[in-house]
């Protein structure tokens, strides 16, 4: 019976806290829409930001895949279960972000576990960007490292903390390339001198650059920095590529050194191939319709002069991240609620997923949004800035 005593008590502080999160089963409608089986929703809150998850030449190519290939792969990568799809699909990761290999995983949780498992050995000190995606921190945990978190982005910080390290023990220093709740990027320039300065190595997590930031839409790092800059790139395929699943790019010591060491890479059924052939379509269509990037770029500068027209507090970020920053938590619950009586879906986060006090909408734009679609969702947070303002909380 303590179990169950441990989880009611756990259960019961959740809710007093008023941290209670809820899902949402929805199905997807064109235009970026969705629906709750209620009402229609116009989705800001997705990170499909070509608008390729929707795209039926992916669901196409995933069927294809599955008739060709099987609809599962039947077994892990070491075993029976890496399947010819996987293969071209890794070439082609690593083609696209300029490194001689990739390793397909089946998220990019498992990817930042698997990698950061495999290099915490021998007394690793690893430093972290303070706003890091879980699955990093979660992976210096399962790992055997001593961690340390810089200051966001202030790399000034970073130094203070590798000059006063000791130099006889392995260093990483591991960050986002977009960050996923704030939106604003690394830089990964200032980011590789300082490593390369202290001998430490690097690692980026491109998840939501892939398709999206730099040239041919190969992220943050892409084949701009090298693996001798950025030796450790890890990216997902289920944001922007609209797909699913994740890889890492580097040399071939590297990815033999994960697919010998990294357990949640060895001990894992592959991803369905029918995935790996949408993923494959997706990365042609991104060669071959640039205008899909140019129509997200010319939706993120819209958003922000209607949203700085209304004051709203944004973050200075050139991602198609766009967090309004309302701070406080009950209040960004209820903006989220409103705004999705008027027919609207917003992330509305809070701790712990970012600090106490830095609770926000995290609205996020797509290419395949339309600018009166854009145009109705600022209407409606100028509505909510009038009858809820976000000086003050509101009265619940
Ligand atoms: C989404 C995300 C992940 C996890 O990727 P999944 O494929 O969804 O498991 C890892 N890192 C960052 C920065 C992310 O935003």
């Amino acid at each position: 019976m303590m179990w169950r005593q441990q989880i009611e008590r756990r259960l019961r502080q959740q809710r007093e806290r008023r941290l209670w999160r809820q899902r949402l089963p929805l199905s997807l409608l064109p235009d970026q829409r969705v629906s709750d089986g209620r009402q229609t929703l116009c989705d800001f809150a997705g990170n499909d930001y070509l608008g390729l998850a929707r795209d039926p030449r992916l669901a196409e190519a995933q069927a294809e895949g599955a008739r060709r290939y099987g609809a599962g792969s039947g077994a892990s990568h070491l075993v029976s279960g890496h399947l010819e799809a996987h293969h071209i699909l890794e070439e082609r990761l690593a083609a696209l972000t300029g490194r001689p290999r990739a390793l397909l995983f089946s998220t990019g949780y498992m990817a930042n576990l698997g990698t950061l498992q495999m290099l915490c050995t021998d007394g690793m000190q690893v430093y972290h960007d303070r706003l890091n995606h879980a699955s990093l921190l979660d992976g210096t945990h399962v790992g055997e490292a001593r961690s340390r978190r810089f200051h966001h982005r202030d790399y000034d910080d970073l130094e203070r903390l590798l000059a006063r390290s000791r130099s006889d023990v392995p260093r990483l220093v591991v960050s986002d390339g977009v960050f996923s709740m704030d939106g604003d990027i690394a830089d990964i320039a200032s980011l590789a001198t300082t490593c390369t300065r202290f001998d430490a190595c690097l690692m980026i997590d491109d998840a939501h650059g892939i398709g999206v930031i730099g040239e041919n839409g190969s992220g943050c790092v892409g084949p701009r920095f090298g693996p001798d800059q950025v030796p450790v790139l890890v990216g997902t395929l289920g944001k922007a590529l609209g797909s699913a699943g994740a890889f890492v790019a580097g040399e071939g010591d590297l990815i033999e050194a994960l697919i010998q060491f990294a357990r949640p890479y060895i001990y894992t059924t592959a991803q369905p191939p029918g995935v790996a052939c949408a993923t494959l379509r997706a990365l042609d269509i991104l060669d071959q319709e640039p205008e899909r990037r140019h129509r997200l770029y010319e939706n993120i500068r819209y958003w922000r002069s209607g949203a700085d027209q209304l004051g709203l507090p944004l973050i200075s970020s050139l991602s198609p991240i766009q967090p309004v920053l309302l701070r406080d938590s009950q209040r960004v619950m209820h903006w989220g609620r409103s705004l999705r009586e008027s027919g609207f879906l917003v992330g509305a986060i809070r701790e712990p997923t970012v600090p106490k006090g830095q609770a926000r909408l995290r609205v996020t734009l797509s290419a395949a949004h339309t600018q009166a679609q854009i145009d109705a969702l600022l209407d409606a947070l100028a509505r909510l800035a009038v009858t809820a303002p976000f000086e003050e909380a509101p009265a619940t």
